[in-house]
C-alpha cells in the first residue's frame, strides 16, 4: 500500500444508521476509522420515525432478529444516552388497532406464551385524549429512538475526531489491490458500504437482488397530548406533546420526491383517526433497502476480500443496525453465528 497516503483500517461509505454504528464500535475495538458521506444524498435513517416494536407488520409477527437484537439495540441507546448526556429512547405503549383479518389472527396467536407478556391481549375499544380506537390491543416493550437528535451527535463525534469526510463516493477513484484499497489520497485494509439504497446503484453489489421500497412521512402539531404511539393503517409517533410524526407509505416508484398521493394517504389517516386541528409541519421520504428475502446483507464480497456490506436493513434499522454492528466489530473482520444469517455470499455473484 502507498507510504505516502494516510492509512486506516477501515473506509466506511456512508453515515445512517449502519455506517454510524459500525464506525463507533470498530473504533471502540482500537481500529482506525474513516467515514465518508455525502449530505446531498438522501438518507433513510433521518425520514424514519426511529420506531422499535417487537410485534409488527400486517400480520403480527415477532421477526427472527427481533429476538437476537433488540434487547441488545434497546442496551446499546440506553449507554449511549450516559455517554452522551443526552435523551435518545424513550418507552412507550403502541395502541394498535386491528381490522376485521388481523383480529381473527389475534384471537390465535395471542394465546401464545410469547405474545401475553409483549402485549394486552384483549381486543377492545380504547379512549385516548378524546380519541376513540375501537378493536385495539396494546403493543407493550416499544421504543422511540430520536434518528436526527441521534445520527447528528455521531456526526459532532466523528466530525470532532477527524474521522467524517464530506464527499460523494466515486468508484473510479477506486483501486483495490490484494492487501487492501486505495481511495483518493488515502488507503485502507477495507471498505464497507453502508450507503443504504444507493448500493444499488453501484456495481460491486449488483448481484444482490433487491427489492427496495419508498416511504413517505408527515411531521404535524394537533390539538391532543398523547405519549402513546397509535397504529392503524399508519403509525403515528409522539415526538412531544402536541408535535407528531406519521408514515410511513409504501410505494415501488423509487425516487426521493414526495407525492401528491402520499401526502393525501397520511392526511386521511391523521384525520380518520380523529386528530383535530392538525398543522403539516414538514414531508419527507426516504428508500427502505430490501433484499428479496428480507434479511439484512452483512459480510465482504465472495471475489474481492477487501470490500465489505453493511445494509438491506429494511423497515427495522433502528432494531438491527447497533446490535448488528457491534456483534461484526467483536470478531472483525469475521462473523459471529447470528451475523452468518445474514451473510451476504448467500447471493451468487
Ligand atoms: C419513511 C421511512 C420510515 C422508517 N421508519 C422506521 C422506523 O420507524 N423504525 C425502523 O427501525 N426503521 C425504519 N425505517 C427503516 C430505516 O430507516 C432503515 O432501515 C435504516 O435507516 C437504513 O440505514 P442505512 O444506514 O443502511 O441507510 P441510510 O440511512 O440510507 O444511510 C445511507 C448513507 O449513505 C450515504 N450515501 C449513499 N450513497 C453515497 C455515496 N455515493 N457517497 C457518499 N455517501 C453516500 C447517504 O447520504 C446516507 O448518509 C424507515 C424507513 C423509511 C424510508
Amino acid at each position: 500500500m502507498g507510504k505516502t497516503k494516510s492509512h486506516v483500517d477501515v473506509l466506511i461509505i456512508g453515515q445512517g444508521i449502519a455506517g454510524s454504528f459500525l464506525a463507533h464500535f470498530l473504533e471502540k475495538k482500537g481500529k482506525t476509522v474513516c467515514i465518508l458521506s455525502s449530505k446531498t444524498i438522501p438518507n433513510a435513517s433521518k425520514a424514519a420515525a426511529g420506531l422499535m416494536q417487537r410485534i409488527s407488520g400486517k400480520f403480527l409477527t415477532i421477526p427472527p432478529l427481533i429476538d437476537s437484537c433488540f434487547a441488545e439495540s434497546v442496551d446499546i441507546y440506553r449507554s449511549l444516552e450516559q455517554e452522551w448526556g443526552i435523551p435518545l429512547i424513550s418507552k412507550h405503549t403502541t395502541i394498535r388497532c386491528l381490522n376485521s383479518i388481523q383480529k381473527k389472527r389475534w384471537k390465535k396467536i395471542s394465546k401464545r406464551n410469547l405474545y401475553s407478556s409483549l402485549s394486552s391481549l384483549e381486543c377492545k375499544s380504547r379512549s385516548l385524549s378524546s380519541l376513540t380506537l375501537d378493536d385495539s390491543i396494546e403493543l407493550f416493550d416499544t421504543y422511540l429512538v430520536n434518528p436526527s437528535l441521534l445520527l447528528n451527535t455521531f456526526y459532532d463525534y466523528f466530525n470532532a475526531k477527524d474521522m467524517y469526510r464530506e464527499s460523494i463516493f466515486n468508484p473510479e477513484n477506486l483501486t483495490l489491490h490484494p492487501q487492501g484499497i486505495s481511495y483518493d489520497s488515502m488507503t485502507s485494509d477495507h471498505l464497507i458500504f453502508c450507503c443504504g439504497s444507493h448500493i444499488s446503484e453501484l456495481d460491486f453489489f449488483s448481484h444482490i437482488p433487491f427489492d427496495n421500497v419508498k416511504g413517505e412521512t408527515l411531521e404535524f402539531y394537533s390539538d391532543h397530548h398523547i405519549n402513546s404511539i397509535i397504529q392503524k393503517d399508519h403509525f403515528i409517533v409522539p415526538y412531544g406533546s402536541q408535535h407528531f410524526k406519521i408514515g410511513a407509505t409504501y410505494d415501488r416508484k423509487l425516487n426521493y420526491l414526495p407525492t401528491k398521493h402520499g401526502y393525501h394517504q397520511l392526511v386521511d389517516s391523521i384525520q380518520d383517526l380523529g386528530f383535530s386541528n392538525s398543522q403539516i409541519l414538514q414531508h419527507n421520504t426516504g428508500i427502505r433497502c430490501f433484499s428479496n428475502d428480507k434479511k439484512p446483507i452483512v459480510g465482504w464480497h465472495p471475489l474481492y476480500k477487501n470490500l465489505g456490506i453493511f445494509g438491506g436493513l429494511g423497515s427495522r434499522g433502528y432494531i438491527t443496525a447497533p446490535s448488528l454492528a457491534k456483534q461484526w466489530a467483536h470478531d472483525f473482520p469475521n462473523y459471529t453465528t447470528c451475523l452468518r444469517s445474514c451473510d451476504v455470499t448467500r447471493f451468487c455473484v
